[in-house]
């Protein structure tokens, strides 16, 4: 049943082929079998699971619902969900039960989407290669030496391994649509403000994105269209009607203006992930698209600018944590100060204190001015940078990263060689436009992403173009061989 892709299941369900109880089952069991060695779930729910898996049968019986009923979700352990341990991969909340849904959960929820479990990522969602995980790393299914990405790293690798067909991802500087790449699945990183960063627990709030992450991007479609929407509970949350991203996934391309900046293919990117980008691009040409010189001279700008803007709104979001109304508490503490230091210090990771420290060393007086303001006015200088691109282009494409999956360990102890890795996704944080990764072929065994980035509310025309591309290949369909 994990071979078929979410329309088929969704036709099966409404025809009582299957039901949504034996569906659930199946992708139990496949939890059960293989999650030992991926350690891709923090928490697998299987009791919730069946329950609404039950619940969506009858809405399926009585004619209720969407396509998406029936259908099992994995949601990323950042989104509070009603009763189930929500840890955002730290220690800090391993104690914590979400008292309410995440918006995002609660539409899922609504539509009654069982929920399978919680996925693993980096502690706070800071990482790329969901290494830094309380509850230790997560690994590439199609060769379990390699990182899956990160910090979405558990959600892509469901997805990758067939332990859920749908999952929920979050994108701060890259985190969905880097693992989607490092694992051969689809993920799309919307406009910021289209989908409520209501219950998703804050990282870098003028950055923080959710989004889907899934087999195709027919599914991710579907999938943004249950989690998109205005939602007076997020004060950034987007105030326009939603689109719709699913009905204009068959119009053709032809005319597509297609931007290649010449900045992405420099000094540093893999060969075979460049010659995968220049085939894809070629393919995008054979589609009808015409592909135009573009340039995003502040390219460079973005790594810097956005490692002292994210970890600024870090330092501020994590002041949260403080040991006192909820999460990790130390033992005895002596004092006040005792118990916020210790409850600190032993409740956070390694990188989240690197973040913290740094964060708050550059909005501090004297220093506020040389840092964040001068930070802000280069997040100015990239986004600026792809508005006028984008007078030129409809889309640009280029790498997501660049190189495939690397192995585990090989960055954990240089934080400036994991940073410069996000040096294609965090420009378009910064910008806060969309932007997706497509599966688009492989170097030495490990999945290469296309990557697509639109202007500002341009979801459907990517979703489009991917739609597209993914008809002519069959790059998001293939499985890692003992997963099949
Ligand atoms: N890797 C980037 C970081 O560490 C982006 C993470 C994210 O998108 N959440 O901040």
């Amino acid at each position: 049943m994990h071979t078929l892709s979410v329309k088929e299941m969704s036709e099966k369900l409404r025809n009582k082929e299957i039901t949504s109880v034996a569906l659930t089952q199946h992708y139990l069991d496949r939890i059960d079998q293989y999650d030992g060695d991926l350690n891709a779930y923090v928490t697998v729910t299987p009791e919730l699971a069946m329950e609404m898996a039950k619940q969506a049968d009858d809405m399926i019986a009585e004619g209720k619902g969407g396509l998406l009923t029936g259908i099992p979700v994995a949601h990323k352990d950042i989104f509070c969900t009603l009763d189930v341990k929500t840890t955002c991969g730290s220690k800090m909340l391993d104690n914590f039960i979400a008292p309410y849904d995440a918006k995002v959960v609660e539409e899922s929820r609504k539509l009654g989407m069982p929920i399978l479990g919680k996925t693993n990522m980096d502690e706070f969602a800071m990482g790329s290669s969901s290494e830094s995980s309380y509850y230790g790393a997560t690994k590439n299914p199609w060769d379990l030496k390699a990182v899956p990405g990160g910090s979405s790293g558990g959600s892509a690798a469901v997805i990758a391994a067939g332990l859920a067909p749908l999952a929920t991802g979050s994108d701060t500087g890259g985190s969905i649509r880097q693992p989607a790449s490092f694992c051969g699945i689809t993920g799309i990183k919307p406009t910021y403000g289209a989908v409520s960063r209501y219950g998703m627990i804050a990282y870098a709030s003028s950055f923080d994105q959710g989004g889907p992450m899934t087999r195709s991007a027919e599914e991710s479609a579907w999938m943004l269209d249950v989690m998109a929407g205005f939602d007076e509970r997020d004060s950034t949350s987007l105030e326009q009607p939603k689109q719709d991203y699913v009905s204009t996934l068959n119009n053709d391309i032809k005319g597509l203006k297609v931007g290649v900046p010449a900045e992405y293919f420099e000094a540093g990117l893999d060969e075979g992930v460049e010659s995968n980008i220049r085939a894809a691009i070629a393919e995008l040409e054979k589609l009808g698209a015409e592909i135009v010189e573009v340039s995003l001279p502040n390219k460079e700008l973005a790594v810097p600018a956005y490692y002292v803007l994210a970890p600024a709104e870090a330092s501020s979001n994590l002041s949260r944590f403080d040991g006192v109304r909820y999460g990790y508490r130390c033992e005895n503490p002596t004092d006040l100060n005792d118990l916020y230091t210790r409850s600190r210090s032993e409740g956070f990771g390694a990188e989240v204190k690197r973040r913290i420290m740094v964060g708050a060393y550059a909005l501090s007086a004297g220093y506020y001015d040389a840092y964040y303001l001068k930070a802000q006015k280069l997040r100015r200088m990239v986004r600026d940078d792809f508005v006028k691109a984008f007078e030129q282009c409809d889309v640009i494409v280029g790498p997501v990263a660049p190189t495939p999956a690397f192995n585990i360990g090989e960055k954990s102890d240089d934080p400036v060689s994991m940073y410069l890795a996000d040096l294609y996704t965090i420009p378009v944080n910064l910008a806060g436009m969309p932007a997706m990764s497509v599966p688009a072929g492989f170097s030495n065994g490990r999945p290469v992403g296309l990557h697509l980035v639109g202007p500002y509310h341009s979801e459907a025309k990517l979703l489009n173009v991917a739609h597209q591309y993914q008809q002519v290949t069959n790059w998001h369909q293939q499985m890692p061989e003992s997963y099949q």
